[in-house]
């Protein structure tokens, strides 16, 4: 049995008997080390056993086996005091089924699947499974509230849960520490307001910069709420507003041609917005023949890539501002109603536009990427039309795992 001991690595239990004989499961009976336990009552210690009695939990499987384990539970009696009490267990919480370990593996299972389908894979209740899972869900959630003092640079973005301008939520996050805060019903001004005031007081002094779209909820919200905070205008979002310019542009031109050079005309449209470090060979090709081609769309091309430029190169705010108005004005000669538009969009914004600069370079790019991941748990999650449920995933999966090895809960690790 010293091996069952070995295999099972629960210290606390001495394995008594294993039966594997079933098809499915391992069934091995067990009791606890302890001889002896301080009374609750009169807290002495007492080593008299009144009786026994059977309680079975799940266990991680056993070569591919469901394990059970069957222990023997010691009810002990003081004789001090006259009271009767059950020993407790370390590895178990009292009056769960299963056993500490198993429910961590349940729950990391959950982070990759779906509740239905660990519930398939482990022959468990489906509402046992939801249960493991929101329970320590929770956990890590409020541990990860612990770690709002530390942000110093903060970020609001929004994702949409489905099509349609009614269904956006904030997304809050700590952009220094890369991983995801909070997420917010929704992107109301009143609620970001109300989010950022009933943060830590600690954190509103810590808190440098917030980071943004051109959304004036958001940019409202902060105002009223982190006063001494300074605001930047993530350049991705204004890349993005750019991009759509361009592309308006681009229509606009195509309409007014005749027919035949229309198509031409439509096979840019996507190397036209493309980053230039995303592009392949046969795209820089395609960007040279495009010269020849269609001259003006070759204009616009090289306005984007100058516009870049002074994001990637320029250092002073007060550099960019200059380099901006070179820029500006060449865009103004176009005369084009959507580039104008976005002259003007860059006007309204410059200041936290600039701030750019001021914050060493601040983005929201990260949080790009945890709206991909938020968008994949919205595919997958069938179950997470609701809005509780959907934060607490977002919250594990995005905010939670994406903390430091260190910062995380001991047992999760
Ligand atoms: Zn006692």
């Amino acid at each position: 049995m010293e091996y069952v001991d070995k295999l099972l690595a629960l210290r606390e239990f001495k394995a008594l008997h294993i039966n594997t004989g079933y098809k499915k499961k391992i069934i091995i009976d067990l009791e606890t080390r302890t001889k002896k336990m301080v009374c609750p009552k009169c807290n002495r210690y007492t080593s008299s056993i009144d009786h026994r009695y059977g309680q079975t939990v799940r266990d991680n499987s056993i070569s591919g086996k469901e394990a059970h384990l069957r222990i023997s539970k010691k009810v002990f009696h003081c004789n001090w005091c006259d009271y009767s009490f059950v020993e407790k267990l370390e590895s178990v919480s009292p009056k769960h089924t299963y056993t500490k370990r198993y429910e961590q593996t349940i729950f990391e299972h959950c982070l990759e699947s779906t509740v239905m389908n660990v519930s398939k894979a482990e022959n468990l209740p489906y509402d046992c499974v939801r249960g493991i899972y929101t329970r320590i869900a929770d956990i890590c959630i409020e541990h990860l509230m612990t770690f709002r003092s530390e942000i110093e640079i903060l970020g609001i973005d929004e994702i949409s849960i489905r099509k349609g301008h009614k269904n956006f939520q904030a997304v809050i996050s700590n952009i220094g520490g890369g991983y995801v805060v909070d997420m917010l019903p929704d992107r109301k001004k009143s609620t970001v307001v109300k989010y950022l005031e009933n943060l830590p007081k600690t954190a509103k002094n810590r808190m440098v910069f917030v980071s943004m779209d051109m959304w004036e909820g958001y940019f409202n919200a902060t105002r009223e709420a982190l006063p001494n905070t300074t605001i930047v205008i993530d350049r991705f979002h204004v890349m993005k507003n750019l991009n759509a310019a361009i592309t308006s542009y681009r229509r606009e031109i195509q309409r007014n041609l005749p027919k035949e050079h229309r198509d031409k005309y439509k096979g840019y449209r996507w190397v036209l917005v493309k980053n230039e470090e995303n592009m392949e060979k046969e795209d820089i090709a395609k960007l040279e023949k495009m010269m020849e081609d269609c001259p003006e769309l070759k204009q616009l091309y090289d306005l984007k890539v100058q516009f870049q430029d002074i994001f990637n190169h320029t250092r002073k705010a007060e550099r960019a501002d200059m380099k901006l108005k070179v820029w500006e004005k060449k865009v103004a000669k176009l005369n084009d109603p959507y580039m104008d538009g976005f002259l003007r969009l860059l006007n309204n914004w410059r200041e936290w536009i600039l701030n750019y600069f001021v914050s060493n370079k601040v983005t929201n790019a990260f949080v790009e990427g945890m709206n991909n991941k938020i968008k994949v748990i919205k595919r997958v999650g069938y179950g997470y039309r609701n809005k509780m449920n959907f934060r607490r995933k977002v919250l594990v999966e995005c905010g939670y795992n994406n903390l430091r090895k260190a910062k995380k809960l001991i047992f999760l690790r």
